[in-house]
């Protein structure tokens, strides 16, 4: 019987000789897509010690493993590197329909490799039923996300979609994100890839953007499709009657909850709460669809979700999606910017440029913090991206280079970040379990690794639980599915055994979820990483929030390390959902 991935293919793309070769697509990876399979990938292929942003790094664009079927929710985009950043392995995922759309057309990866000899050059890649291109894009030289999607979407029929980055990313700026549009009319580049700078090191290969183009081409098929098409059915139907309403306002939705529980940052993390956090609760946002018009809607095709926010301004005109509780955290609240507006016009500036909201608002607040500019400065902030890190002063590229740059700049004390990354929203100091992760990940300061929102957990306990959903986590960001589906690894093995023809326990699962953590701390330790490197900021301990500042992150290194030694999986890892 021949199956779906029988024909699959791998596109290396070699921007040093400007040429492209096809392969077939191992066989012995059948189960593995987007994270792990960028992890097994790159620490095939590329020297951990290499400079990220020199020809030896290789960048990895990976769809999960059930992207372009008819599994809810499954279309996401992996991009791996080296990060310029960390210095360490990186993995970014992002919605938007280029994930489907490649696997439709049965690529699994695409690898970029070296780099042009004249850096002045920006290339595009064209990826269509007729074969993969290399084409020359100087005229896209320098734009911004938004203006280059409308330009190169103009004349392609309304089956493509785009990955692109902005200046930030032709900058090589450690904060630059990758953009994919998103599947509405517009088609906006609105979905960033955006940890770790895998923009920049989009940018260091000279490639602007990259065009999908599946035509009519069908869904992939499973090799059981009856059983696939029941399953899918049962799990979408169980997912709308019991967890739809989890995330059925979207991730803003979470801001007095998390301000309740001293993890809504405000001034650069000085304190877990804001004051004025109702100005910045998503409900606001939500109200103003009645007026301005914005609505939720599927941020990629088959999307049962629909948890992203699209938000039109005072005169009803689009300004940005989606607006996300980690947006407003670090643009919003932790630089004490407590108008959602702002944030919405701050987020907008990033898209454009290519910048993570996380990284960027985190730079903020430090120079904030360090006297650069007053407390709540919303023009100052718009301007220091729209002016400073569009036209690539020193300032700006601070700001672009992160937190840690822009701290240690100006010689600051007080930069909150695990491996040179932004801590995002979810503080580890009343989330003990989630300051495990920030420590142990091999991405640093990432909540998608691994989510306890827990605050009554501590001791081993707290780095079981981290362990656990850092495995998950890594389970849901291979098969393509979104973390905000909540998919357990029971009911992914359920989607695969069908899909595949075979039976695929949830040990197996669980299996490819450690395997990718293992790899991913392989290539940190060849990278030259210890143990030294699994902490975070010294603030994040000296400094206490909450009642009498009393939470601080004082979990004791031998508990940290706990996370790293495979445990016995609890009764509850089995029901563990990504999302925290
Ligand atoms: S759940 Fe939300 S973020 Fe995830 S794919 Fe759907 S709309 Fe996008």
């Amino acid at each position: 019987m021949e199956h779906a991935w029988d024909q699959d293919k791998i596109i290396r793309v070699d921007m040093t000789r400007l040429s492209i070769t096809i392969e077939d697509f191992p066989s012995a990876w059948k189960l593995l897509g987007g994270r792990a399979l960028s992890a097994k990938i790159l620490l095939a292929e590329c020297d951990p010690t290499c400079d990220p942003l020199g020809p030896d790094n290789v960048l990895v664009m990976a769809p999960g493993t059930l992207s372009g079927t008819a599994a809810p929710t499954s279309g996401r985009l992996s991009f791996g590197c080296k990060s310029p950043l960390t210095k360490g392995i990186k993995e970014a995922n992002v919605g938007g329909n280029p994930g489907q759309d490649l696997m439709k057309l049965g690529y699994r990866a695409v690898i970029v490799t070296g780099q042009p000899a004249d850096r002045e050059r920006r290339y595009g890649l064209k990826v269509n039923e007729s074969g993969v291109e290399l084409v020359p894009a100087d005229d896209y030289k320098g734009m911004w996300n938004y203006a280059l999607c409308e330009k190169l979407l103009a004349d392609q029929p309304k089956s493509a979609s785009v990955i692109s980055i902005g200046p930030a990313g032709e900058m090589m700026l450690k904060g630059a994100s990758i953009a994919c549009t998103d599947d509405n009319k517009a088609r906006r580049p609105a979905r960033q890839a955006a940890r770790g700078g895998v923009g920049a090191v989009m940018g260091a290969k000279g490639l602007k953007w990259v065009l999908v183009d599946p035509a009519k081409r069908s869904l992939r098929r499973p090799d059981d499709r009856k059983g696939f098409s029941a399953y899918v059915k049962e799990f979408a139907k169980d997912y709308r009657a019991s967890r739809h309403a989890n995330f059925k306002y979207g991730t803003s939705a979470v801001v007095p909850a998390a301000n309740m529980l001293h993890t809504f940052p405000y001034k650069n993390r000085t304190e877990g709460r804001n004051p004025e956090f109702e100005q910045l609760d998503g409900a606001r946002i939500r109200e103003s669809f009645e007026t301005r018009g914005g609505e939720m809607h599927a941020c990629m095709a088959g999307c049962i979700v629909s948890c992203s926010n699209i938000v039109h301004d005072k005169d009803g005109n689009y300004k940005t999606s989606a607006l996300e509780f980690e947006t407003l955290t670090l643009l919003g609240s932790c630089c004490a910017i407590n108008n959602w507006e702002d944030v919405a016009e701050l987020d907008r500036l990033c898209d454009e440029l290519g910048l993570d909201t996380i990284e960027t608002g985190a730079a903020i607040a430090v120079y904030m913090d360090s006297n650069g500019m007053p407390w709540g400065d919303a023009e100052g902030a718009k301007k220091l991206l729209a002016e400073d890190v569009n036209n690539g002063t020193e300032l700006g590229r601070n700001i672009g280079d992160g937190a840690l740059a822009i701290g240690t700049a100006r010689k600051h004390h007080r930069i909150p970040v695990a491996k040179g990354q932004a801590l995002p929203a979810w503080d580890p100091r009343p989330l003990k379990a989630t300051g495990i992760t920030y420590c142990t990940s091999a991405q640093g300061g990432d909540h998608t690794a691994g989510l306890v929102i827990d605050p009554k957990i501590s001791g081993e306990k707290a780095a079981i639980a981290s362990q656990e959903v850092q495995i998950v986590n890594a389970v849901c960001d291979s098969t393509g599915f979104c973390m905000f589906l909540g998919p357990t690894i029971e009911e992914t093995a359920k989607f695969f055994t069908p899909f595949f023809g075979e039976t695929v326990t949830r040990e197996q699962i669980a299996d490819i979820g450690w395997e990718c953590l293992a790899d991913e701390w392989e290539f940190n330790d060849r990278a030259g990483m210890t143990l030294a490197d699994d902490s975070m900021a010294e603030c994040m301990s000296t400094e206490g929030i909450g009642p009498e500042h009393s939470m601080k992150f004082d979990v004791p290194e031998e508990i940290v390390r706990m996370a790293k030694v495979r445990q016995p999986a609890t009764e509850k890892f089995w029901r563990r959902s990504p999302a925290g």
